[in-house]
């Protein structure tokens, strides 16, 4: 457990991996540590096939104190929406493009009202436009055991 290299911004800090059974190099900013405002610093690093997190408490002389192993982490996002238009319509996945522009006709609808439009089945219709929600194109809300899916911004 030691400091291994000494680049100019960041350290590589060498330490054991439970997990991974294997000695690993963990690359740190040197600012992390330098402008702490205590002792150690905790730093995390995710790596390794399944993914996992090793905790490391580093000193102010970028000396590993401890480790701690942790197999799982949730991670929030918020969601980044680019309202559906005529210009998005150009760069979405060709697969998706006649759900798209059903939903620029309707501004607001749910799987079975795209499909009379666009021909298709519902449950195909249901799947695209879930990834048009998850593409952040689309937003949506439940309605008893469906979901209404409308343009982004639009007052309903
Ligand atoms: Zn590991």
């Amino acid at each position: 457990m030691s400091k291994v290299v000494d680049i100019e911004d960041t350290v590589t800090l060498r330490t054991y991996c439970h997990s991974c059974n294997q000695d690993i190099t963990v690359p740190v900013s040197r600012a992390i540590i330098d402008n702490a405002h205590s002792y150690p610093v905790s730093h995390a690093h995710l790596h390794g096939n399944p993914s996992h997190i090793l905790i490391l408490y580093v000193d102010s002389q970028y000396h590993i104190r401890g480790t701690e192993l942790s197999e799982t982490i949730t991670i929030e996002r918020s969601r980044k929406v680019t309202p559906l238009n005529a210009m998005v319509l150009l760069r979405i996945p060709p697969r998706y493009k006649r759900t798209a522009m059903a939903m620029l006709k309707l501004h607001q609808a749910n799987a079975h009202e795209v499909a009379t439009i666009t021909g298709k089945k519902s449950k195909v219709e249901s799947y695209y436009l879930g990834s048009l929600f998850r593409l952040g194109y689309l937003e949506r809300t439940r309605i008893k055991n469906y979901y209404q899916y409308s343009l982004p911004g639009l007052v309903s």
